[in-house]
């Protein structure tokens, strides 16, 4: 796309929030994607562990959850090549110190219908690993699926382009300016216009509103680490649940046959090409012998990204109350893949003026809720 060409968006930032959110807007309008990095995906989206998990995270982001879940069990015809999503259940595991967490837990989830309490003997038949003696009970969630992350970002890609959108890659957003009725966005890849830029820049989204002149959301990226290991040797670990912590202080869950472990830390960071820390590392070896009968020999891959959150633990969505035409659509914290469906249809409506999609008020989303000025 030639510098100085006018759109009618410019989305910033090429990970899960940012394509899928260019790729409904593609629709109705002319969109242009800027990613700083040569390829989308580099950063939070490539690094998740690829749940769907409609338990997990606070109100608005459940609803969101939800209302994703029609689009990955059933995608647009032609959307993906293979399923974008296969069951896999979620165990909590709680030891005697957390059972009021656990009972806690179930009393909450059993409002939602799909879980299901189980003794330690129980629990160890789905996870024949679990250590004797380490968990008293636990909790399994029957509702939770494996993403295809990159058939979805894939998927959001190929309709963008095939809708007319451009993506440039290899354009970090350097300066926002507001004349009169648009944007003009600077990059090192040129200079582009638009009258509606939405902020979709993942750990940077407050970077990006700072040089647009916009309120702060005060987003905090906390770096989460993880690692490959080999399964047991002999043991098909495929049909294992992901099986957690009941207070996140570790999971683990099978991943093309081997077992991606994870300390569940949240550590703040600045914006950056996060890298695991090597204390991660060992207390998550440590976590995970503790309550399984493993022996961590060989670390197969180990990578961290960062998880972006706000105060209330739910996504920014919606146009900043002091820049015009600046949108906001970020922090979407531990959840952006599983919600990525829903958020993306929802943050093209309320840049083109529309109200709530049907399926997902009827979750009962309540978008002030998700706007910035709650901040
Ligand atoms: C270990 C781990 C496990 C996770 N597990 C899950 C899970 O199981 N399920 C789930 O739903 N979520 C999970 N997540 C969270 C999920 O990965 C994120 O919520 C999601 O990827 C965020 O997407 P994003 O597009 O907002 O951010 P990103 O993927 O980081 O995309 C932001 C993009 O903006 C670009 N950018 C930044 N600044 C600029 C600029 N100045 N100019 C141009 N481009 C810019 C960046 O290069 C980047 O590509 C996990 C995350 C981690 C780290």
């Amino acid at each position: 796309m030639a510098s100085g060409e006018q759109v009618d968006v410019i989305v910033i930032g090429a990970g899960m929030a940012g394509a899928s959110a260019a790729a409904e807007l593609s629709r109705d309008t002319r969109v242009l994607l800027l990613e700083m990095e040569g390829q989308p995906g580099y950063h939070t989206t490539g690094r998740s562990a690829a749940m769907y998990e409609p338990g997990y995270g606070p109100p608005g982001i459940r609803a969101l959850t939800r209302a994703a879940g029609t689009f990955f069990h059933d995608p647009p015809e032609g959307f993906a090549e293979a399923p974008l999503v296969t069951p896999r259940g979620v165990l909590m595991i709680a030891r005697a110190d957390q059972s009021d967490t656990l009972d806690a837990m179930i009393t909450e989830a059993s409002a939602e219908g799909t879980v299901e309490r189980l003794d330690a003997d129980a629990a160890r038949k789905l996870v024949p690993v679990l250590r004797d003696g380490y968990a008293v009970g636990a909790m399994l969630s029957k509702s939770g699926q494996d993403i295809d992350v990159h058939g979805l970002l894939q998927g959001y890609l190929r309709a963008f382009r095939a809708r007319g959108g451009k993506l440039v890659t290899k354009a970090p957003v350097t300066g926002l300016t507001r004349t009169a009725d648009a944007w003009t966005v600077e990059t090192a890849a040129g200079t582009f216009n638009a009258p509606v830029v939405v902020n979709a820049a993942g750990a940077w989204a407050d970077r990006i509103g700072a040089l647009a002149g916009a309120e702060t959301i005060g987003l905090t990226p906390r770096r989460r680490t993880a690692l490959t290991i080999a399964a047991p040797e002999g043991v098909d670990v495929d049909g294992w649940p992901m099986t957690c912590d009941v207070d996140e202080a570790f999971y683990m869950k099978p991943d093309a046959g081997r077992l991606l472990i994870s300390p569940a830390n949240e550590d703040p960071e600045e914006p950056q090409d996060v890298q695991p820390d090597e204390l991660d590392i060992a207390i998550c070896i440590d976590r995970i012998e503790t309550a399984f009968d493993l022996k961590v020999r060989r670390i197969e891959s180990r990578w961290a990204g960062l998880r972006s959150f706000v105060a209330d633990g739910e996504p920014v969505v919606g146009y900043s109350d002091v820049a015009p035409g600046f949108f906001w659509l970020a922090g979407q914290g531990g959840y952006g893949i599983q919600t990525a469906p829903a958020l993306s249809r929802l943050a093209a409506a309320l840049v083109l003026g529309r109200g709530v999609p049907d399926d997902i008020a009827a979750q009962g989303l309540v978008p002030e809720k998700l706007a910035p000025g709650r901040l």
